[in-house]
């Protein structure tokens, strides 16, 4: 009598419900309603490495069940994004494989996004875009011009961290305990011209906001945090033998035991201390020749003496020294070095005859509080500007001009895109941008005299500066309303960013430019300059407790698992396997639980509706068993209250978890009517039914290919209807309950 059942098979089922989503457009973001809510998911953006790994997969597919939910729940949904295309890692792989760097780029974003579409994410895939597109990178040069207009970008013979291997300088985020992030080889310090963005303005914003930020988890705000760096103390002017010098200790208490001074070499003030040439060149020497970036222990680090000294409020005399060692703690500025209470400070005391000898307290003894009269309450922030100019030749051209009587020209508006040569083949050394006499070779547009191009390009930080805002224009508007198309206001800020735990100096710098472009006027609707109104941080996904590596062989390839297990697996046992602030360290273990329980889930939810036609009904054993029905409507009640505050924080571990407990409930609750009445009335079996419907509803945002599948065969009907409505328990059908409570 009963049906043929289809047996579960996710090479059958995934492609061609990937199809259907296509043609119904499904993921298409449109206007809000009037009323209605609308979210704005932001996932990272990915370089276009040419193959999607774990991390991704993670990423994504937290990002991909949020916003599947949040329509779900009947809200207008963007999920949308774009590739982070430009930048050293495209530019080395297309000299690998002497190309291109352009056509690389797009082989790469092709495969990629073929494999974003296997896994069933539900971006809005009209609205993709690459940063290395010319009417993508014609903005990220308008923004450089805003932003140079608000002065916060500046030329500036600075010291740059600097790679040897890739020929290149670096921003400091790209530096990682003193190696570079590209290559992991140690990098120096040098000096050369260098295009600044200026972040010191917004500090203080930024600081503030971090305290009042919602629905932001704990480790995005630790980021934020952390990359700030906020010190919080005293500080005091005091008379100097070259000026007054404002001096800063976190120390309050012990101010007063101070022996010397540190000075940054990049302090404001510094020349005025350089009375010496002899100092002045050690000092050049230290910045133009680079030190150590390891020599960040205080026995190690290059300490100059000025000669100079400050005095102290009891009269003293305190040496001040030069030392980077300032930048590392408390950013450009002076502090108070004071041994008493601070290792690194004696270390740096026992290196200098001229400043007083310090000996240690007898044991347990602590230094008597000696706070210093006249100083204020201040604080210090280790963030500073970050350079964001390369000598690279894949990247935003800066749309400057240097001219021999004008100096740097920035290229008027109308004059964008400088257009970035698309046939250019770098080989890895130098910049083949500034050998094309064709790009480099321009007239002034001051003066009109012969004059050149800049040839550094943006570094693709910069892009990543605005890359939150693409997505939400759409893809027709974008050539002339990318800053101004009315739905930036529908979609900004971003509901939700979900991104690596590592992006969090992309996301402090995002957050500085939203404020710059408010106070421009251009995003005066976000008031509080805030880009995401909430943030999700994730830590990565790593095998054998190490980083996945193909030096190591332990490289987990996102293609294979779905070629043998189905995309709806990997999904469910990437977001199982740990909480996002966990470390995923992979293995099977997740993957055969999250196929058993979806094979367990598929099974027997199509034997059930295929006996659904064989159930007969009885009324007096639908009465003895009504209050049954009525705990498993309460169950599921529950279990979906549990599931939607699990989704709404982004734990989808846990809701997972939630949605496995549901199931095996619906079991036992068959297993029990069983028991009583050696089998299930219609009644039972039609509230068994609807409760199997509400689990592969609550199941869609994770595993939406055989969740659509069950739902059709559930008899509910082919559509969007069902996984466009998040599942309510009231509907699960109970029947006269008082029949059988009643005496
Ligand atoms: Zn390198
Ligand atoms: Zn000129």
């Amino acid at each position: 009598m009963s049906k043929q059942k289809p047996s579960y098979d996710p090479s059958r089922i995934e492609p061609a419900r990937q199809a259907v989503w296509i043609e119904r457009g499904d993921f298409e973001a449109s206007r809000p309603e009037p009323e209605q809510a609308r979210a704005y998911i932001k996932p990272s953006s990915p370089f276009t490495s040419g193959n999607l790994h774990m991390g991704h997969v993670r990423d994504y597919s937290i990002g991909d069940a949020y916003a599947r939910f949040r329509r779900a729940r009947g809200d207008a949904v963007l999920f949308g994004f774009g590739f982070d295309a430009f930048g050293l890692p495209a530019e080395l792989a297309a000299i690998e494989r002497q190309e291109p760097p352009a056509d690389w780029v797009a082989e790469c974003g092709e495969r990629m996004l073929g494999q974003m579409k296997r896994l069933g994410f539900s971006f809005d895939y009209d609205r993709v875009f690459y940063s290395s597109d010319e009417g993508q990178y014609r903005w990220s040069q308008w923004l450089f011009l805003a932003l140079l207009e608000r002065g916060m970008i500046y030329l500036d013979d600075a010291t740059v961290d600097w790679c040897d291997t890739c020929n290149t300088t670096l921003a400091s985020i790209q530096v990682e305990d003193g190696r570079c992030w590209r290559c992991h080889n140690e990098v120096r310090l040098i000096r050369r011209p260098t295009w600044f963005l200026r972040i010191t303005d917004y500090l203080e914003e930024n600081d503030a906001n971090t305290e009042l930020l919602e629905n932001w988890d704990e480790l995005s705000l630790a980021t934020q945090r952390y990359i700030l760096g906020r010190s919080d103390g005293v500080e005091v002017e005091l008379e100097g033998s070259a000026g007054p010098l404002t001096v800063f200790t976190p120390h309050a208490e012990a101010a007063g035991h101070a022996s010397l001074v540190l000075l940054s070499p990049r302090h404001p003030e510094i020349d005025t201390w350089l009375s010496d040439d002899a100092v002045r060149g050690e000092l050049e020497q230290m910045r133009s020749g680079g030190w150590d970036r390891d020599a960040r222990d205080a026995r190690s680090v290059p300490v100059l003496d000025t000669g100079g000294s400050v005095t102290a409020a009891d009269g003293s005399q305190l040496p001040v020294l030069i030392s980077p060692l300032v930048d590392a703690r408390f950013g450009p500025t002076a502090a108070f070095g004071i041994p008493a209470v601070d290792e690194a400070d004696r270390d740096i005391a026992a290196r200098f005859e001229r400043v007083a000898a310090w000996s240690e307290p007898e044991d347990g003894e602590a230094p008597t509080p000696a706070p210093l009269d006249g100083a204020s309450v201040s604080k210090r922030y280790r963030a500073n500007d970050f350079s964001i100019s390369r000598q690279r030749s894949w990247g935003t051209p800066i749309p400057i001009v240097h001219c021999k009587s004008c100096g740097p020209v920035p290229v008027p508006e109308a004059e964008l895109p400088v257009v970035l040569p698309r046939d250019i083949r770098p080989t890895g050394e130098g910049n083949p941008l500034a050998e094309r006499t064709d790009f480099v070779d321009v007239d002034c547009p001051k003066c009109g005299e012969p004059a050149k191009r800049e040839t550094d390009t943006l570094d693709c930080h910069f892009d990543a500066l605005w890359l939150w805002v693409p997505a939400a224009v759409p893809p027709e508007a974008r050539a002339t309303q990318m800053f101004e198309h009315p739905d930036l206001r529908e979609w900004l800020p971003a509901d939700r960013l979900v991104a690596g735990g590592d992006s969090g100096g992309f996301v402090f710098d995002q957050r500085v430019v939203t404020k710059a472009l408010r106070d421009r006027g251009t995003f005066e609707f976000i008031e509080n300059g805030e880009p995401f109104a909430g943030c999700l941080f994730h830590e990565m996904v790593i095998a054998d407790g190490r980083k996945m590596s193909k030096h190591l062989g332990n490289v987990v390839n996102p293609d294979e698992l779905v070629e043998q297990y189905g995309a709806d697996t990997v999904r469910v046992a990437v977001l199982y396997a740990a909480g996002p602030a966990k470390t995923l360290n992979w293995s099977d273990g997740a993957l055969r639980f999250a196929n058993r329980f979806l094979r367990g889930l598929w099974t027997y939810s199509q034997d059930r509706f295929a006996a659904l036609e064989d159930a007969r009904h009885d009324e007096e054993a639908a009465a003895d068993t009504a209050f049954m029905r009525d705990r498993l409507r309460k169950w599921c009640e529950n279990g979906l209250e549990r599931i939607t505050a699990d989704v709404e924080e982004l734990q989808m571990h846990k809701a997972i978890r939630n949605i496995t407990r549901l199931f095996e409930r619906i079991q036992d609750f068959e297993k029990r009517v069983v028991k009583r009445r050696g089998q299930l009335d219609r009644a039972d079996a039609e509230a068994q039914i609807a409760a199997l419907v509400l689990v592969a509803q609550a199941l869609a945002p994770f595993a939406p290919h055989v969740a659509e599948e069950l739902l059709i065969a559930s008899g509910r009907g082919e559509g969007a209807g069902l996984l466009r409505s998040w599942p309510d328990a009231a509907e699960i059908p109970v029947g006269n309950l008082r029949a059988t409570t009643a005496p």
